[in-house]
Formats: structure tokens, sequence, C-alpha cells
């Protein structure tokens, strides 16, 4: 019954949903308590207050008709308006209500944009270690995803492999900043020298290509470290955005495309991720949540920052001193940890000897690496040290 297309998708369903399943099942076996689940990117921090609060008025404020039907495929008018003035003041753009697409998160953020403009077999771009849903996103337009190779001295993308790879059928590279899962934050000299490459091989082979910037960790970034606009570096740029992350809101679905007015052809573009997004099946974003983003956006909402810094700070700190080699994350709540031997499923195997729940780096295409999802409660992080401490110990760290 099922086709041949998503076949395999069943057959290597993702790794980091089969551990979510395994955390329960040990949980109840163990006690939730004694489970150290590291694996899925879910926020623990909750939701600020400002959530709560404009459900609520929306709710009592707005007509329900309004607020409960359907409007157009590209989202409400004075919502997307909202989100651009934001970004405006934050990052000196100059967008309008006409360059945001409500959408229903990220994941299907990249679903319109790739469906907007892959042809058969077109290339699209990313840069190992990478979140592993692009190439079934990729697929599902019958495009082919191109992967450039681990930089795992400071994790910043390898740009020389990139221009080598880089060929006519090339239409999209997507990126990742703060990136899941090594939280490294592309640097200016990084994406001044990305737009460079991408400006000289569009001239040699006289195509456009599309930079996707996947950003749902851009609120998520430590010690005052600046996360550079994408859109600045390249005009042909799409910023893909989610709330999932920034207001610990994944389940709710619900984020926004950025598509400038410097893109080649921005308006048709606009058009068309709009029928996308209709054709793709979301026809729009949830429409309640789109009228609390706003009212959150004008409150000036935002998850709290330093729960996960405190995590970050415990959770590198104490591994770093058992003997682990990792970099310190700038973004996001991963952190992405070299395993003491090569295989990095058999040591994923052996952390969860001691109910640790980590995800290989090889799901991410960067093998001898586990990534550690610090969006856990900090007594979690506490409980679970010496179990870290024990498993460094038996690989003789
Ligand atoms: N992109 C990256 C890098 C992610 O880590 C995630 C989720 O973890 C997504 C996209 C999907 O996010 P959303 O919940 O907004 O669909």
């Amino acid at each position: 019954m099922i086709s041949k297309k998503m076949n395999p998708l069943v057959q290597n369903n993702s790794v980091i949903r089969v551990m979510f399943e395994e955390g329960k099942r040990l949980a109840a076996i163990y006690g939730a308590e004694n489970v150290y689940d590291f694996s899925l990117g879910n926020p623990n921090v909750p939701a600020p207050q400002e959530v709560e609060d404009s459900i609520l008025e929306t709710l009592k404020e707005e007509d329900s008709t309004f607020i409960h039907g359907y409007m157009s495929n590209s989202g409400y008018e004075d919502v997307r308006e909202t989100i651009a003035q934001d970004l405006n003041r934050r990052f000196g753009t100059k967008f309008g209500q006409g360059n945001i697409l409500m959408t229903v998160g990220a994941a299907s953020g990249l679903n319109i944009i790739l469906k907007t403009i892959l042809d058969l077999e077109d290339e699209v771009m990313t840069f190992a270690p990478y979140f592993v849903e692009y190439g079934n996103y990729v697929r599902n337009y019958d495009g082919r995803l191109v992967v450039v190779s681990p930089n795992t001295v400071d994790f910043q993308p390898n740009l020389e492999e990139f221009a080598e790879k880089i060929t006519a059928r090339t239409k999209a590279v997507i990126i990742n900043t703060p990136n899941n899962p090594t939280g490294v934050i592309y640097s200016d000299e990084t994406l001044t020298r990305l737009a460079d490459i991408l400006r000289v091989k569009s001239a040699e082979f006289g195509t456009e290509i599309v930079l996707i910037s996947d950003e749902p960790y851009r609120e998520l970034a430590y010690d005052g470290a600046v996360v550079p606009y994408v859109t600045k570096y390249y005009a042909n740029t799409v910023v893909c955005y989610s709330y999932s992350k920034s207001l610990s809101l994944p389940g709710e679905r619900i984020g926004y495309l950025v598509i400038p007015d410097e893109l080649t052809d921005s308006k048709e573009v606009f058009t068309a991720a709009t029928i996308a997004n209709r054709v793709i099946g979301c026809v729009n974003a949830p429409s309640l949540i789109q009228r609390v983003i706003k009212r959150c956006i004008e409150k000036g909402a935002a998850v709290n920052l330093s729960a996960y810094d405190k995590n970050r700070n415990l959770l590198y700190n104490s591994l770093k001193e058992f003997g682990f080699e990792c970099i310190k994350p700038e973004g996001a709540f991963y952190l992405f940890v070299k395993a003491p031997i090569a295989d990095d499923k058999a040591f994923c195997a052996q952390a969860q000897k001691h109910n640790l729940l980590l995800v290989p780096g090889s799901s991410f295409a960067c093998p001898g690496y586990v990534r550690i999802a610090y969006c856990v409660s900090y007594e979690q992080i506490e409980r679970s040290l010496p179990a870290f401490e024990a498993v460094a110990k038996e690989y003789g760290l």
C-alpha cells in the first residue's frame, strides 16, 4: 500500500523520534527522574506570560468568525505588517507585509519555498552537520540534497568545498544559524564569503541561486552574541523563521517566510509561495496564534533565555571537566560533543546503559559526535552528571 517514495522514510524513521519514544519506555521502567533524555529539541522553558495573556485577550476582544475564519493564504495583513516593522526596527531592513508569508512553523516554511523554486533533480546544498529533515523536504519536491562535509575545527561552514560543489543545477543553499546541532552562529566573515561565492558562481553558470536561511534559533543567542541578518549579505535570500523555540510554541505551528523585494522575481515568488502554502495542504498558518503573535510582538515578549544559558554553562563546564571535547555553543540549545570513539552510535548505546539519551552525530551527517539537547530542567542536568562522568571513565577520559 505504501508508495515507493514513502517507503524509505518509514524504514529510516527519525532516530530522534525513536529515541524520544525510548525515553518514555525507560521512564516507565526506571522512573522519569532516573532517565536523562537529551534527545529532542522540545523547549522546557514555558512560553512567556504574554502568550497566555494574548490568547485570552484575542478571544475576548476579537470577533469569533474573524479569528477562527479563513484568511488570505499568506496570513493576516496586520500580523505580517507588525512582523515586518519589528524586523525593520531590529535589523534596519525595509520589509512590508508584502514580504512576509505566515507559515505552519519552519518545517512548512522550508517546504513552501522548496516547492516554489525546485524543478526535478535540482540541487539544494547544505552544510554538515545539518537538520536531518532537510533531505526529506528536498526529496518531497524531487530535488537532490548535496551535503558539504563538516569543518570540525570550529563548525563554521566549509566554504572551499562548498565553492567546488556548486554546479549549474544548484538552485538553493540552506543554512541554519544559530545551528542545530552545533550551537554555532555563522560569523559576519562566513556570511560575507558565502555570499561572494554565490554571486561568483551564479554569474559563472548564469543561474539564480536562492540562499534559504533557516533560523528558528535566531533569538537564542548567549553572551550578547550577534546573529547577522542574512538578507543584508545576499539579495536572493529567503528567511525561514519560527516561533517554536523563540516563544516555546512548537506545538502551535507558527512561523513565517521573508521574501525580500531584492530577490529576483520577488513578487512572482511571493505569489507562487502563497499558492504553494495552499496546495501542500497547509492553506494558511493557524489563525488564532497569528493574532497572538501580533500582540506578543507589540508587548515585546521573549523567552527566558537565562534558563537555557544556565543549562549551557553547567553542562559545558561539567563535560569539559569530565574530559569530553566540545566547543561552547553560542546559540540554540544544543551541545555537540566529540564521542570518545569513532562509532558515535556505539557510544550512544553505551550512554543509554546509564539512561543517558543522546543523538548520534551521524543523524546530522557528522559521525563521531553526539548531540545533547539541553532544553531540559536544570535539575535533570544536575542529576545526569554522575552518569556522564561514569561514561567518561569507561572510555578512559
Ligand atoms: N529547522 C531546524 C534547524 C530545526 O531544528 C527545527 C526543529 O527543531 C526546524 C527547522 C523545524 O521547526 P518548526 O517547529 O518551526 O517546524
